[in-house]
Protein backbone atom coordinates (compact mmCIF):
# COMPACT_ATOMS: atom_id res chain seq x y z
CA UNK A 1 0.00 0.00 0.00
CA UNK A 2 1.16 3.78 -0.69
CA UNK A 3 1.17 6.19 2.09
CA UNK A 4 -1.47 7.86 0.29
CA UNK A 5 -3.01 4.41 0.32
CA UNK A 6 -2.82 3.85 4.24
CA UNK A 7 -4.13 7.69 4.89
CA UNK A 8 -7.18 6.70 2.85
CA UNK A 9 -7.56 3.97 4.79
CA UNK A 10 -7.39 5.57 7.88
CA UNK A 11 -9.24 8.61 7.33
CA UNK A 12 -12.39 6.71 5.90
CA UNK A 13 -12.43 3.27 7.63
CA UNK A 14 -16.02 2.96 7.59
CA UNK A 15 -15.64 3.51 3.59
CA UNK A 16 -16.46 0.09 1.85
CA UNK A 17 -17.17 1.19 -1.88
CA UNK A 18 -15.23 2.29 -4.50
CA UNK A 19 -16.22 5.06 -7.15
CA UNK A 20 -16.30 2.74 -9.37
CA UNK A 21 -19.23 1.17 -7.82
CA UNK A 22 -21.07 4.60 -7.63
CA UNK A 23 -20.85 4.73 -11.58
CA UNK A 24 -22.30 1.31 -11.45
CA UNK A 25 -25.06 2.22 -9.26
CA UNK A 26 -25.71 5.32 -11.01
CA UNK A 27 -24.60 4.66 -14.63
CA UNK A 28 -25.37 7.12 -17.58
CA UNK A 29 -28.98 7.67 -18.13
CA UNK A 30 -30.57 6.50 -21.30
CA UNK A 31 -32.15 9.55 -22.41
CA UNK A 32 -32.82 10.51 -26.14
CA UNK A 33 -29.74 12.55 -27.69
CA UNK A 34 -29.79 16.37 -26.55
CA UNK A 35 -32.09 15.76 -23.97
CA UNK A 36 -30.81 17.56 -20.77
CA UNK A 37 -30.77 16.70 -17.32
CA UNK A 38 -31.29 20.17 -15.37
CA UNK A 39 -32.00 19.97 -11.43
CA UNK A 40 -32.85 22.84 -8.91
CA UNK A 41 -31.18 22.66 -5.68
CA UNK A 42 -32.12 25.02 -2.98
CA UNK A 43 -30.94 24.91 0.32
CA UNK A 44 -33.67 24.62 3.34
CA UNK A 45 -33.00 27.93 4.82
CA UNK A 46 -36.27 29.39 4.21
CA UNK A 47 -39.10 30.87 1.76
CA UNK A 48 -38.57 30.40 -1.76
CA UNK A 49 -37.55 33.42 -3.46
CA UNK A 50 -39.09 34.83 -6.61
CA UNK A 51 -35.69 34.55 -8.11
CA UNK A 52 -35.40 30.76 -7.39
CA UNK A 53 -38.95 30.11 -8.48
CA UNK A 54 -37.39 31.83 -11.94
CA UNK A 55 -34.46 29.31 -11.66
CA UNK A 56 -36.33 26.39 -11.29
CA UNK A 57 -38.78 27.21 -14.16
CA UNK A 58 -35.80 27.88 -16.44
CA UNK A 59 -34.15 24.69 -15.28
CA UNK A 60 -37.64 22.94 -15.93
CA UNK A 61 -38.33 24.25 -19.03
CA UNK A 62 -34.78 22.78 -20.29
CA UNK A 63 -35.52 18.91 -19.22
CA UNK A 64 -39.05 19.53 -20.38
CA UNK A 65 -38.48 20.97 -24.11
CA UNK A 66 -35.43 18.59 -24.84
CA UNK A 67 -37.53 15.21 -23.47
CA UNK A 68 -34.95 15.42 -20.35
CA UNK A 69 -35.31 15.10 -16.93
CA UNK A 70 -35.95 18.07 -13.79
CA UNK A 71 -34.86 16.91 -10.47
CA UNK A 72 -35.30 18.47 -6.95
CA UNK A 73 -32.02 17.92 -4.94
CA UNK A 74 -31.69 19.45 -1.10
CA UNK A 75 -29.27 21.01 0.12
CA UNK A 76 -28.84 21.02 3.53
CA UNK A 77 -25.42 20.30 4.27
CA UNK A 78 -25.88 23.49 6.90
CA UNK A 79 -27.90 22.67 9.10
CA UNK A 80 -27.43 25.99 11.38
CA UNK A 81 -29.19 27.78 8.42
CA UNK A 82 -31.86 25.38 7.92
CA UNK A 83 -35.62 26.17 9.19
CA UNK A 84 -38.34 23.52 10.34
CA UNK A 85 -39.97 22.56 7.64
CA UNK A 86 -37.75 24.06 5.09
CA UNK A 87 -38.12 21.09 2.90
CA UNK A 88 -42.08 20.67 2.37
CA UNK A 89 -42.19 24.72 2.08
CA UNK A 90 -40.05 24.71 -1.43
CA UNK A 91 -42.13 21.77 -2.68
CA UNK A 92 -45.18 23.61 -1.76
CA UNK A 93 -43.96 26.80 -3.28
CA UNK A 94 -42.98 25.00 -6.14
CA UNK A 95 -46.33 22.65 -6.72
CA UNK A 96 -47.88 26.03 -6.06
CA UNK A 97 -46.76 27.43 -9.34
CA UNK A 98 -47.13 23.93 -11.28
CA UNK A 99 -43.38 23.37 -11.24
CA UNK A 100 -43.35 19.40 -10.81
CA UNK A 101 -40.11 17.31 -10.26
CA UNK A 102 -39.64 14.24 -12.73
CA UNK A 103 -36.87 13.06 -9.58
CA UNK A 104 -35.44 13.96 -6.43
CA UNK A 105 -37.06 15.23 -3.35
CA UNK A 106 -40.91 14.98 -3.23
CA UNK A 107 -41.83 15.64 -0.12
CA UNK A 108 -40.72 15.23 3.43
CA UNK A 109 -38.55 12.50 3.56
CA UNK A 110 -40.06 11.32 0.85
CA UNK A 111 -38.12 10.77 -2.78
CA UNK A 112 -38.57 9.65 -5.95
CA UNK A 113 -35.89 8.27 -8.75
CA UNK A 114 -32.83 6.35 -8.90
CA UNK A 115 -30.37 8.72 -8.67
CA UNK A 116 -30.85 9.18 -4.98
CA UNK A 117 -31.04 9.70 -2.08
CA UNK A 118 -31.61 13.55 -3.33
CA UNK A 119 -30.88 15.62 0.23
CA UNK A 120 -27.37 15.96 0.57
CA UNK A 121 -27.51 14.69 4.44
CA UNK A 122 -28.63 11.51 3.37
CA UNK A 123 -25.26 11.36 0.86
CA UNK A 124 -22.31 11.29 3.28
CA UNK A 125 -21.47 7.68 2.14
CA UNK A 126 -21.29 8.76 -1.58
CA UNK A 127 -18.97 11.80 -0.75
CA UNK A 128 -16.62 9.72 1.65
CA UNK A 129 -16.53 7.10 -1.07
CA UNK A 130 -15.26 10.09 -4.02
CA UNK A 131 -13.39 11.77 -1.02
CA UNK A 132 -11.06 8.22 -0.47
CA UNK A 133 -10.42 7.72 -3.49
CA UNK A 134 -8.84 11.25 -3.90
CA UNK A 135 -6.94 10.51 -0.41
CA UNK A 136 -5.84 7.34 -2.33
CA UNK A 137 -4.27 9.30 -5.52
CA UNK A 138 -3.00 12.10 -3.60
CA UNK A 139 -5.59 14.42 -4.64
CA UNK A 140 -6.62 15.77 -1.33
CA UNK A 141 -4.92 15.55 2.26
CA UNK A 142 -6.25 15.99 5.66
CA UNK A 143 -5.35 19.83 7.37
CA UNK A 144 -5.13 19.95 10.80
CA UNK A 145 -4.94 24.09 10.59
CA UNK A 146 -6.92 25.33 13.75
CA UNK A 147 -9.30 28.24 13.75
CA UNK A 148 -6.91 30.79 15.10
CA UNK A 149 -4.12 29.64 12.96
CA UNK A 150 -6.78 30.18 9.80
CA UNK A 151 -7.20 33.61 10.98
CA UNK A 152 -3.98 34.94 11.53
CA UNK A 153 -3.20 33.80 7.66
CA UNK A 154 -6.53 35.50 6.69
CA UNK A 155 -5.44 38.80 9.15
CA UNK A 156 -1.52 38.66 7.28
CA UNK A 157 -2.83 38.12 3.79
CA UNK A 158 -5.06 41.60 4.23
CA UNK A 159 -1.48 43.31 5.83
CA UNK A 160 0.36 41.83 2.51
CA UNK A 161 -2.45 42.68 0.39
CA UNK A 162 -2.51 39.47 -1.52
CA UNK A 163 -4.07 39.31 -4.50
CA UNK A 164 -5.18 35.78 -4.13
CA UNK A 165 -6.36 34.96 -0.75
CA UNK A 166 -6.81 31.35 1.22
CA UNK A 167 -4.75 28.16 1.20
CA UNK A 168 -2.66 27.40 -1.05
CA UNK A 169 0.91 27.56 -1.71
CA UNK A 170 3.31 28.69 1.14
CA UNK A 171 -0.36 28.87 3.45
CA UNK A 172 -1.19 25.38 3.03
CA UNK A 173 1.15 23.83 5.74
CA UNK A 174 -0.08 20.25 5.79
CA UNK A 175 -0.22 20.20 1.70
CA UNK A 176 3.11 18.38 1.78
CA UNK A 177 3.34 16.75 5.30
CA UNK A 178 4.29 13.56 5.61
CA UNK A 179 2.64 10.43 6.55
CA UNK A 180 3.81 9.61 9.73
CA UNK A 181 2.99 13.40 10.61
CA UNK A 182 -0.56 12.82 9.06
CA UNK A 183 -0.65 9.45 11.17
CA UNK A 184 0.44 10.84 14.61
CA UNK A 185 -2.11 14.08 14.47
CA UNK A 186 -4.86 11.92 13.44
CA UNK A 187 -3.53 9.30 16.64
CA UNK A 188 -3.77 12.07 18.49
CA UNK A 189 -7.81 13.24 17.87
CA UNK A 190 -6.84 15.83 16.36
CA UNK A 191 -9.68 17.59 13.81
CA UNK A 192 -9.13 18.28 10.67
CA UNK A 193 -10.96 19.20 7.23
CA UNK A 194 -10.22 17.69 4.07
CA UNK A 195 -8.62 19.56 1.46
CA UNK A 196 -8.51 19.69 -2.06
CA UNK A 197 -4.67 19.19 -2.95
CA UNK A 198 -5.13 21.86 -6.14
CA UNK A 199 -3.11 21.68 -9.26
CA UNK A 200 -3.81 24.38 -10.08
CA UNK A 201 -0.84 27.19 -10.85
CA UNK A 202 -1.29 30.82 -10.71
CA UNK A 203 -0.06 31.66 -14.07
CA UNK A 204 -2.87 29.48 -15.71
CA UNK A 205 -6.23 30.53 -17.10
CA UNK A 206 -9.10 28.70 -18.11
CA UNK A 207 -12.25 29.32 -20.17
CA UNK A 208 -15.46 28.14 -20.46
CA UNK A 209 -19.07 29.05 -22.83
CA UNK A 210 -21.64 29.92 -20.26
CA UNK A 211 -25.13 29.29 -22.16
CA UNK A 212 -26.36 32.79 -20.86
CA UNK A 213 -23.61 34.81 -20.44
CA UNK A 214 -21.07 33.54 -23.14
CA UNK A 215 -17.38 32.82 -23.08
CA UNK A 216 -16.08 33.67 -19.81
CA UNK A 217 -12.00 33.40 -18.68
CA UNK A 218 -10.75 33.73 -15.41
CA UNK A 219 -7.20 32.34 -13.45
CA UNK A 220 -7.52 28.69 -12.77
CA UNK A 221 -8.10 27.47 -8.99
CA UNK A 222 -4.98 27.33 -6.93
CA UNK A 223 -6.88 27.02 -3.64
CA UNK A 224 -6.55 23.88 -1.51
CA UNK A 225 -10.21 24.51 -0.81
CA UNK A 226 -12.10 22.55 1.65
CA UNK A 227 -13.81 19.53 0.21
CA UNK A 228 -15.01 18.32 3.89
CA UNK A 229 -15.45 20.01 6.87
CA UNK A 230 -14.24 18.69 10.40
CA UNK A 231 -18.00 17.25 10.95
CA UNK A 232 -17.20 14.98 7.58
CA UNK A 233 -19.93 16.90 6.13
CA UNK A 234 -19.02 17.99 2.38
CA UNK A 235 -19.02 21.72 1.12
CA UNK A 236 -20.99 23.23 -1.47
CA UNK A 237 -18.47 23.06 -4.02
CA UNK A 238 -17.79 19.73 -3.22
CA UNK A 239 -21.46 18.02 -3.13
CA UNK A 240 -21.65 19.99 -6.22
CA UNK A 241 -19.01 18.18 -8.14
CA UNK A 242 -20.17 14.41 -6.35
CA UNK A 243 -23.98 15.08 -6.60
CA UNK A 244 -24.09 16.69 -10.07
CA UNK A 245 -21.98 14.06 -11.42
CA UNK A 246 -23.86 10.82 -9.93
CA UNK A 247 -27.07 12.40 -10.78
CA UNK A 248 -26.15 12.71 -14.09
CA UNK A 249 -26.97 16.56 -14.69
CA UNK A 250 -25.73 18.05 -18.28
CA UNK A 251 -26.71 21.28 -17.48
CA UNK A 252 -26.16 23.24 -14.12
CA UNK A 253 -28.19 26.18 -14.21
CA UNK A 254 -28.01 28.43 -11.59
CA UNK A 255 -27.56 31.92 -10.64
CA UNK A 256 -24.64 33.46 -10.87
CA UNK A 257 -23.62 34.42 -7.32
CA UNK A 258 -21.55 31.19 -8.22
CA UNK A 259 -20.24 32.31 -11.46
CA UNK A 260 -16.66 32.73 -9.72
CA UNK A 261 -16.41 29.70 -8.49
CA UNK A 262 -16.46 28.03 -11.84
CA UNK A 263 -12.56 27.73 -11.93
CA UNK A 264 -12.85 25.40 -9.25
CA UNK A 265 -15.79 23.68 -10.34
CA UNK A 266 -14.57 22.85 -13.30
CA UNK A 267 -11.10 21.94 -11.22
CA UNK A 268 -12.81 19.51 -8.74
CA UNK A 269 -15.13 17.61 -11.95
CA UNK A 270 -11.71 17.02 -13.84
CA UNK A 271 -10.09 15.91 -10.39
CA UNK A 272 -12.43 13.13 -9.63
CA UNK A 273 -12.37 12.03 -13.20
CA UNK A 274 -16.01 13.69 -13.76
CA UNK A 275 -17.12 14.54 -17.03
CA UNK A 276 -17.86 18.23 -16.62
CA UNK A 277 -21.81 19.46 -17.05
CA UNK A 278 -22.97 23.05 -19.10
CA UNK A 279 -23.16 25.92 -17.40
CA UNK A 280 -25.67 28.69 -17.05
CA UNK A 281 -25.39 31.79 -14.84
CA UNK A 282 -28.99 33.09 -13.86
CA UNK A 283 -28.46 37.36 -13.47
CA UNK A 284 -30.92 38.48 -10.56
CA UNK A 285 -34.28 39.78 -11.02
CA UNK A 286 -33.39 43.41 -10.74
CA UNK A 287 -36.20 45.79 -9.67
CA UNK A 288 -35.80 49.87 -10.65
CA UNK A 289 -35.03 52.45 -7.64
CA UNK A 290 -34.58 55.79 -8.13
CA UNK A 291 -33.42 55.61 -11.41
CA UNK A 292 -31.18 52.96 -10.88
CA UNK A 293 -31.19 49.10 -10.63
CA UNK A 294 -30.55 46.69 -7.95
CA UNK A 295 -31.24 43.19 -7.15
CA UNK A 296 -34.88 42.33 -5.63
CA UNK A 297 -34.23 41.68 -1.84
CA UNK A 298 -36.02 39.49 0.41
CA UNK A 299 -36.06 42.32 3.36
CA UNK A 300 -37.24 45.59 1.24
CA UNK A 301 -39.75 43.97 -1.49
CA UNK A 302 -42.51 41.78 -0.24
CA UNK A 303 -42.84 40.58 -4.08
CA UNK A 304 -39.67 38.73 -3.46
CA UNK A 305 -41.53 35.80 -1.61
CA UNK A 306 -43.42 33.53 -3.81
CA UNK A 307 -46.00 33.31 -1.18
CA UNK A 308 -46.69 36.96 -1.93
CA UNK A 309 -48.46 35.72 -5.16
CA UNK A 310 -50.43 33.51 -3.40
CA UNK A 311 -51.45 36.03 -0.85
CA UNK A 312 -52.41 38.43 -3.66
CA UNK A 313 -54.40 36.27 -5.60
CA UNK A 314 -51.89 36.33 -8.26
CA UNK A 315 -53.10 32.30 -10.25
CA UNK A 316 -49.75 30.71 -11.00
CA UNK A 317 -50.51 30.87 -14.90
CA UNK A 318 -50.14 34.68 -14.90
CA UNK A 319 -47.33 34.85 -12.31
CA UNK A 320 -45.33 32.26 -14.83
CA UNK A 321 -46.18 34.19 -18.19
CA UNK A 322 -44.45 37.19 -16.62
CA UNK A 323 -41.74 35.00 -15.35
CA UNK A 324 -41.12 34.02 -19.06
CA UNK A 325 -41.51 37.62 -20.36
CA UNK A 326 -38.50 37.79 -18.07
CA UNK A 327 -36.80 34.84 -19.41
CA UNK A 328 -36.70 35.57 -22.97
CA UNK A 329 -37.60 38.99 -24.51
CA UNK A 330 -39.39 37.14 -27.19
CA UNK A 331 -41.76 35.27 -25.21
CA UNK A 332 -44.02 38.72 -25.79
CA UNK A 333 -43.80 38.58 -29.71
CA UNK A 334 -44.87 34.82 -29.63
CA UNK A 335 -47.40 35.03 -27.35
CA UNK A 336 -49.42 37.75 -29.12
CA UNK A 337 -48.83 35.46 -32.34
CA UNK A 338 -50.21 32.16 -30.26
CA UNK A 339 -52.82 34.03 -27.87
CA UNK A 340 -54.27 30.34 -26.92
CA UNK A 341 -51.37 28.69 -27.03
CA UNK A 342 -49.87 26.45 -23.76
CA UNK A 343 -46.61 27.95 -22.40
CA UNK A 344 -45.09 24.62 -22.84
CA UNK A 345 -45.33 25.25 -26.63
CA UNK A 346 -42.86 28.22 -26.05
CA UNK A 347 -39.32 27.47 -27.35
CA UNK A 348 -37.55 28.33 -25.16
CA UNK A 349 -33.79 29.43 -25.18
CA UNK A 350 -31.49 29.91 -22.71
CA UNK A 351 -29.39 32.06 -25.54
CA UNK A 352 -32.14 34.74 -24.90
CA UNK A 353 -31.55 35.25 -21.15
CA UNK A 354 -31.08 38.49 -20.30
CA UNK A 355 -26.86 38.91 -19.24
CA UNK A 356 -27.09 42.17 -17.52
CA UNK A 357 -30.55 40.84 -14.93
CA UNK A 358 -34.34 41.15 -15.90
CA UNK A 359 -36.17 43.78 -14.87
CA UNK A 360 -39.35 43.10 -12.23
CA UNK A 361 -42.35 45.47 -12.73
CA UNK A 362 -45.50 44.60 -10.94
CA UNK A 363 -47.18 46.97 -13.07
CA UNK A 364 -46.11 44.47 -15.84
CA UNK A 365 -47.14 41.80 -13.85
CA UNK A 366 -50.68 43.10 -13.39
CA UNK A 367 -51.31 43.53 -17.15
CA UNK A 368 -50.08 40.67 -18.14
CA UNK A 369 -52.42 38.24 -15.38
CA UNK A 370 -54.89 40.81 -16.41
CA UNK A 371 -54.73 39.21 -20.11
CA UNK A 372 -54.41 35.67 -18.35
CA UNK A 373 -57.71 36.14 -16.49
CA UNK A 374 -59.39 37.15 -19.63
CA UNK A 375 -58.76 33.94 -22.02
CA UNK A 376 -59.80 31.88 -18.77
CA UNK A 377 -63.23 29.97 -18.53
CA UNK A 378 -65.84 31.61 -16.28
CA UNK A 379 -65.46 28.26 -14.33
CA UNK A 380 -61.59 28.65 -14.19
CA UNK A 381 -62.25 32.36 -13.03
CA UNK A 382 -64.75 30.80 -10.02
CA UNK A 383 -62.30 27.76 -9.06
CA UNK A 384 -59.22 30.06 -8.65
CA UNK A 385 -61.36 32.93 -6.56
CA UNK A 386 -62.95 30.78 -4.75
CA UNK A 387 -59.77 28.64 -4.12
CA UNK A 388 -57.97 32.43 -2.98
CA UNK A 389 -61.20 33.28 -1.34
CA UNK A 390 -61.89 30.18 1.23
CA UNK A 391 -58.18 31.24 2.53
CA UNK A 392 -57.95 35.00 2.51
CA UNK A 393 -61.79 36.04 2.42
CA UNK A 394 -64.48 34.43 4.29
CA UNK A 395 -67.32 37.25 3.04
CA UNK A 396 -66.31 36.44 -0.59
CA UNK A 397 -66.13 32.77 0.12
CA UNK A 398 -69.12 32.72 1.63
CA UNK A 399 -70.65 34.50 -1.59
CA UNK A 400 -69.06 32.53 -4.33
CA UNK A 401 -70.09 29.43 -2.25
CA UNK A 402 -74.01 29.67 -1.99
CA UNK A 403 -74.78 29.98 -5.47
CA UNK A 404 -71.82 29.13 -7.91
CA UNK A 405 -74.31 29.60 -10.85
CA UNK A 406 -75.00 32.85 -10.43
CA UNK A 407 -71.19 33.64 -9.73
CA UNK A 408 -70.18 31.61 -12.42
CA UNK A 409 -72.84 33.69 -14.41
CA UNK A 410 -71.24 37.09 -13.24
CA UNK A 411 -68.02 35.89 -14.79
CA UNK A 412 -69.35 34.72 -18.11
CA UNK A 413 -70.11 38.40 -19.06
CA UNK A 414 -68.52 39.51 -22.08
CA UNK A 415 -65.99 36.18 -21.76
CA UNK A 416 -65.22 33.52 -24.64
CA UNK A 417 -65.72 37.01 -26.94
CA UNK A 418 -62.68 38.15 -29.72
CA UNK A 419 -62.25 41.02 -27.19
CA UNK A 420 -63.05 39.90 -23.70
CA UNK A 421 -62.43 42.11 -20.41
CA UNK A 422 -59.60 42.65 -18.73
CA UNK A 423 -60.82 43.82 -15.52
CA UNK A 424 -59.30 41.30 -12.90
CA UNK A 425 -55.66 41.10 -12.46
CA UNK A 426 -55.87 39.20 -9.19
CA UNK A 427 -58.00 37.23 -7.16
CA UNK A 428 -58.26 39.88 -4.54
CA UNK A 429 -60.01 42.14 -7.27
CA UNK A 430 -62.76 40.03 -7.32
CA UNK A 431 -64.90 41.00 -4.27
CA UNK A 432 -64.81 44.85 -5.43
CA UNK A 433 -65.80 43.49 -9.31
CA UNK A 434 -68.66 41.48 -8.31
CA UNK A 435 -70.05 43.82 -5.30
CA UNK A 436 -73.01 45.12 -6.85
CA UNK A 437 -74.48 41.36 -7.75
CA UNK A 438 -74.87 40.75 -3.84
CA UNK A 439 -76.80 42.97 -1.64
CA UNK A 440 -74.60 42.48 1.43
CA UNK A 441 -71.97 44.32 -0.53
CA UNK A 442 -73.83 46.83 -2.60
CA UNK A 443 -74.52 49.86 -1.29
CA UNK A 444 -77.13 52.32 -2.99
CA UNK A 445 -74.12 54.90 -4.25
CA UNK A 446 -74.84 57.24 -6.68
CA UNK A 447 -71.98 59.32 -6.26
CA UNK A 448 -70.92 58.34 -10.06
CA UNK A 449 -73.40 60.02 -11.94
CA UNK A 450 -71.90 62.15 -14.87
CA UNK A 451 -71.84 66.07 -13.54
CA UNK A 452 -74.20 67.43 -16.17
CA UNK A 453 -77.44 64.79 -15.08
CA UNK A 454 -79.53 66.44 -12.24
CA UNK A 455 -81.81 64.67 -10.14
CA UNK A 456 -84.56 65.75 -12.19
CA UNK A 457 -83.36 63.87 -15.36
CA UNK A 458 -82.41 60.68 -12.81
CA UNK A 459 -86.14 60.90 -11.68
CA UNK A 460 -87.64 61.11 -15.02
CA UNK A 461 -85.34 58.73 -16.80
CA UNK A 462 -85.55 55.98 -14.22
CA UNK A 463 -89.05 56.19 -13.57
CA UNK A 464 -89.64 56.02 -17.80
CA UNK A 465 -87.51 52.65 -17.66
CA UNK A 466 -89.02 51.32 -14.74
CA UNK A 467 -92.73 51.30 -16.89
CA UNK A 468 -90.83 50.03 -20.02
CA UNK A 469 -88.43 47.48 -18.20
CA UNK A 470 -89.47 44.11 -19.43
CA UNK A 471 -87.10 41.51 -18.10
CA UNK A 472 -88.20 38.61 -20.89
CA UNK A 473 -86.42 41.52 -23.28
CA UNK A 474 -83.88 39.87 -25.79
CA UNK A 475 -80.91 42.24 -26.24
CA UNK A 476 -82.30 43.84 -29.34
CA UNK A 477 -85.06 44.50 -27.98
CA UNK A 478 -84.09 45.70 -24.41
CA UNK A 479 -81.91 48.20 -26.54
CA UNK A 480 -84.62 49.63 -28.86
CA UNK A 481 -86.64 50.10 -25.47
CA UNK A 482 -84.38 52.26 -24.65
CA UNK A 483 -83.62 54.62 -26.98
CA UNK A 484 -87.25 54.77 -27.35
CA UNK A 485 -87.12 56.53 -24.21
CA UNK A 486 -85.27 59.35 -25.60
CA UNK A 487 -87.29 61.04 -27.46
CA UNK A 488 -90.28 61.62 -25.22
CA UNK A 489 -88.12 62.78 -22.39
CA UNK A 490 -86.04 65.48 -24.93
CA UNK A 491 -82.98 63.06 -25.59
CA UNK A 492 -81.78 61.49 -28.77
CA UNK A 493 -81.45 58.16 -29.71
CA UNK A 494 -78.41 59.40 -31.58
CA UNK A 495 -75.13 60.29 -30.15
CA UNK A 496 -73.84 61.95 -33.37
CA UNK A 497 -76.88 64.25 -33.88
CA UNK A 498 -76.54 65.12 -30.14
CA UNK A 499 -72.68 65.93 -31.16
CA UNK A 500 -73.89 68.23 -34.31
CA UNK A 501 -76.46 69.95 -32.21
CA UNK A 502 -75.93 69.36 -27.79
CA UNK A 503 -78.39 72.39 -27.18
CA UNK A 504 -81.35 71.06 -28.68
CA UNK A 505 -81.08 67.89 -26.04
CA UNK A 506 -80.45 67.33 -22.85
CA UNK A 507 -78.00 64.46 -23.71
CA UNK A 508 -78.00 61.34 -25.53
CA UNK A 509 -79.08 57.46 -25.62
CA UNK A 510 -75.73 57.12 -23.78
CA UNK A 511 -77.26 59.44 -20.65
CA UNK A 512 -79.80 57.20 -20.36
CA UNK A 513 -78.01 54.27 -20.24
CA UNK A 514 -75.45 55.60 -17.61
CA UNK A 515 -78.29 56.54 -15.33
CA UNK A 516 -79.51 53.27 -15.46
CA UNK A 517 -76.46 51.58 -15.26
CA UNK A 518 -75.26 53.77 -12.11
CA UNK A 519 -78.60 52.89 -9.93
CA UNK A 520 -78.37 49.45 -10.44
CA UNK A 521 -74.62 49.06 -9.85
CA UNK A 522 -73.62 52.53 -8.43
CA UNK A 523 -70.61 52.02 -11.30
CA UNK A 524 -70.74 54.43 -14.40
CA UNK A 525 -68.14 51.28 -15.84
CA UNK A 526 -69.08 48.19 -16.13
CA UNK A 527 -69.37 45.34 -18.32
CA UNK A 528 -72.74 44.75 -20.39
CA UNK A 529 -75.07 46.30 -18.74
CA UNK A 530 -78.21 43.62 -20.63
CA UNK A 531 -76.29 40.89 -19.28
CA UNK A 532 -76.18 42.27 -15.38
CA UNK A 533 -79.83 43.00 -15.50
CA UNK A 534 -80.54 39.47 -16.48
CA UNK A 535 -78.05 38.05 -13.87
CA UNK A 536 -79.16 40.53 -11.21
CA UNK A 537 -83.17 39.50 -11.91
CA UNK A 538 -86.76 41.35 -12.14
CA UNK A 539 -86.96 41.76 -8.19
CA UNK A 540 -83.31 43.12 -7.97
CA UNK A 541 -83.42 45.82 -10.83
CA UNK A 542 -87.15 47.19 -9.34
CA UNK A 543 -85.56 47.54 -5.92
CA UNK A 544 -82.47 49.26 -6.97
CA UNK A 545 -84.56 51.48 -9.77
CA UNK A 546 -87.17 52.65 -6.88
CA UNK A 547 -84.41 53.00 -4.42
CA UNK A 548 -82.50 55.63 -6.91
CA UNK A 549 -85.94 57.42 -7.57
CA UNK A 550 -86.65 57.49 -3.85
CA UNK A 551 -82.95 59.20 -3.14
CA UNK A 552 -82.92 61.69 -5.85
CA UNK A 553 -86.92 62.42 -5.51
CA UNK A 554 -87.20 66.73 -4.97
N1 LIG B 1 -27.74 25.34 -2.72
C1 LIG B 1 -27.22 26.28 -3.66
C2 LIG B 1 -27.99 27.57 -3.53
O1 LIG B 1 -29.08 27.55 -2.98
C3 LIG B 1 -27.39 25.70 -5.05
C4 LIG B 1 -26.69 26.37 -6.13
C5 LIG B 1 -26.74 25.45 -7.34
O2 LIG B 1 -27.80 25.41 -7.97
O3 LIG B 1 -25.76 24.76 -7.61
O4 LIG B 1 -27.53 28.61 -3.91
Amino acid sequence: MTDFEQLAALLFPDVTGTVADLEARFPPRSLKEGARVTRFAPSPTGFLHIGGLFSALISKLNAATTGGVFLLRIEDTDKKREIDDGVSEIIRGLTAFGIDVDEGVIGFERETGDYGPYQQSHRAEIYHTVAKQLVEQGLAYPCFMTEDELAAIREQQEAEASPTKGIFGKWAKYRDADFETQKALLAEGRPYTLRLRSPGREEHRISFDDLIKGRIEMPENVQDVVLLKTDGIPTYHFAHAVDDHFMRTTHVIRGDEWISSVPLHIQLFKTCGFRVPKYAHISPIMKEENGGKRKLSKRKDPEAAVTYYAEQGYPKESVLEYLLTLANSNFEDWRRANPTAPQSDFPFNLKKMSVSGALFDLTKLVDVSKNVISMFTADAVYDGARAWAKQYDSELFTLLDRDPAFAKAIFSIDRGTAKPRKDIAKWNEVKAYVAYFYDELYANDYSELPENITPAMVTEVLTAYKAAYDPADDKDTWFARIKALCEPLGYTPNVKEYKKNPDAFKGHVGDVSTVIRVAVTGRRNTPDLYSILNILGETAVRVRLDAAIAAFAQ
